[in-house]
């Protein structure tokens, strides 16, 4: 077995038990470490970069689940609308509507998940608690039928604090609650919390993750030099 395949199946045996699912984050991985974990069973892979997702959807199974987990810009939406299971960080109405656009070119609907900015640093993006609960009272999503909205995703702020990373996603997990309570209560396809990551996923699956996104924990620390994009 190789290292990638040790490192999959431990995290596996860990997530037992729980609800949650694991995104295998790739980005800037190679085709070869994702042929690796695929020989042992992940079909779920995030990526990040568009070009680099492209080149990897191109050349990788068919039956690969490919979640856009970083920041979409919307002149770039319609190069991945075609293939992707789930955009994991939608946080604007502009961007949902774009997605709604290509979506209906090709017939598709498109699993997305709305950003919360929850953690203690400018430079993550995301709806505040109050924006989205402002953005779906408003309603304009209910019109929008190629996409759907399936829950919400958040990064804590990066720390080595536990009670606060814990306080953070607690938090979302309780939006998460009322936004499902008060506006999804009739659809059971609002069920995702997208959180936690290498450093911080036990404690995301302690507060209520359904899907987590663990890179550097697999594949090991990621290359920026041979970034394909
Ligand atoms: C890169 C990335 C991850 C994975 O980070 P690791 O620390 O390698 O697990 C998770 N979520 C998002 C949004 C990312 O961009």
């Amino acid at each position: 077995m190789t290292q990638i395949q040790l490192s999959l199946n431990r995290l596996r045996d860990d997530l037992k038990g729980s609800d949650a699912e694991l995104v295998a984050v790739s980005k800037y991985h190679p085709v070869e470490a994702l042929s690796e974990a695929y020989a042992c069973g992940q079909r779920r892979f995030g990526e990040s970069h568009v070009q680099e997702l492209c080149m990897k959807e191109e050349v990788l199974p068919k039956d690969i689940e490919w979640h856009f987990i970083g920041h979409l810009q919307t002149n770039k939406v319609k190069y991945i609308v075609p293939f992707v299971s789930m955009i994991h960080a939608v946080d604007s109405m502009k961007l949902l509507r774009e997605i709604d656009r290509q979506a209906s070119k090709v017939n598709r609907r498109v699993e997305c998940l709305l950003q919360v900015h929850i953690a203690q640093e400018d430079t993550k993006y995301g709806f505040t608690p109050e924006e989205l609960l402002r953005v779906i009272d408003e309603g304009e999503w209910r019109c929008l039928e190629h996409v759907h909205i399936a829950g919400l995703m958040c990064m804590a702020t990066n720390t080595d604090d536990g009670n606060q990373i814990g306080m953070e996603f607690r938090s979302v997990r309780e939006l998460f609650d009322r936004v499902k309570a008060l506006y999804f209560n009739d659809d059971e396809g609002f069920r995702h919390l997208s959180m936690g990551m290498s450093h911080d996923y036990r404690i995301a699956v302690r507060e209520g993750s359904t899907l987590i996104r663990v890179g550097s924990l697999i594949f090991g620390e990621r290359n920026y030099e041979t970034k394909c994009t």
